[in-house]
């Protein structure tokens, strides 16, 4: 398990502590992901990990490694809340930012994120974390003080749900299309809406593994999958063959472009 502490983000002069109600709140929403993704087969280390709290709008929530951060003395996550009395938002940032600690720590060391992927798998991933607090809310902590709140949770995912996308990524058709959709994967996160929610639907208890892997079957070029070796490693695996779909269809059009 990681060994959790808590921190103040500063933006400014402004210092945005976590009271002992958050910190409770924040330690229960982590380490019952920690908990489901070890049930999923992926595991995280026992090492130094620090949350951030930052006023909401200061900044995007994201993962950080100490290794590109000098004063860091451990690898963090920013989340970016006012109050983290709002659980369904708790949940949703920290599923996904710590999907990116789950897939850093499950990955080669010397490898980055690539983004087109690495964002919809997150942004996936959060919507099934919110699925499985909402469907399991009565054995998890917080229910002790609202044991109604399942269907606020519910409705959360719901509203994510009925977002719609400009399905940019699944009208790509070359390299250099797919490379601005990873230059502005985290800026206008609506050009993999779409395909993001297909691949959550797609998503169940022995697939979020293979899909964590993703890193291990990157080309040299990185903003490519070696996609006939990813799915023979997975050849059962609906989730992984969706993200090897994604890339093959847009190299399949280039091509037949040029035909
Ligand atoms: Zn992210």
């Amino acid at each position: 398990m990681l060994k959790y502490e808590f921190v103040s983000g500063c933006v400014g002069n402004v210092n945005t502590p976590f009271t002992d109600d958050e910190k409770n709140t924040a330690c229960i929403v982590v380490t019952t992901i920690e908990h489901l993704y070890l049930l999923l087969g992926v595991s995280l280390p026992n090492e130094r990990f620090v949350i951030k709290k930052f006023p909401k709008g200061s900044m995007p929530p994201r993962f950080c490694l100490a290794r590109n951060n000098p004063s860091a003395l451990a690898n963090f996550i920013c989340i970016a809340m006012d109050k983290l009395s709002y659980w369904c938002q708790a949940i949703f940032q920290l599923g996904h930012e710590m999907t990116h600690a789950a897939i850093h720590y499950n990955s080669p060391s010397n490898t980055d994120s690539t983004s087109w992927i690495e964002e919809t798998i997150c942004e996936a991933m959060a919507l099934f974390f919110l699925n499985v607090f909402s469907i399991n809310w009565d054995k998890i902590e917080l229910s002790k003080s609202n044991p109604k709140y399942a269907p606020h949770i519910k409705s959360y995912l719901k509203d994510e749900l009925s977002k719609v996308g400009s399905g940019k990524l699944s009208l790509c058709h070359n390299y250099d299309e797919l490379k601005q959709i990873d230059a502005d994967s985290q800026i206008y996160r609506e050009q993999r809406e779409n395909e993001m929610h297909e691949l959550y639907k797609l998503l169940n208890a022995d697939n979020v593994r293979g899909l964590l892997l993703y890193r291990w079957y990157l080309q040299s070029d990185p903003l490519l999958l070696n996609t006939a070796k990813y799915r023979k490693a997975f050849p059962h695996n609906a989730a992984v063959s969706y993200l090897c779909d994604l890339q093959d269809s847009i190299f399949s059009k280039e091509t037949s472009e040029a035909d």
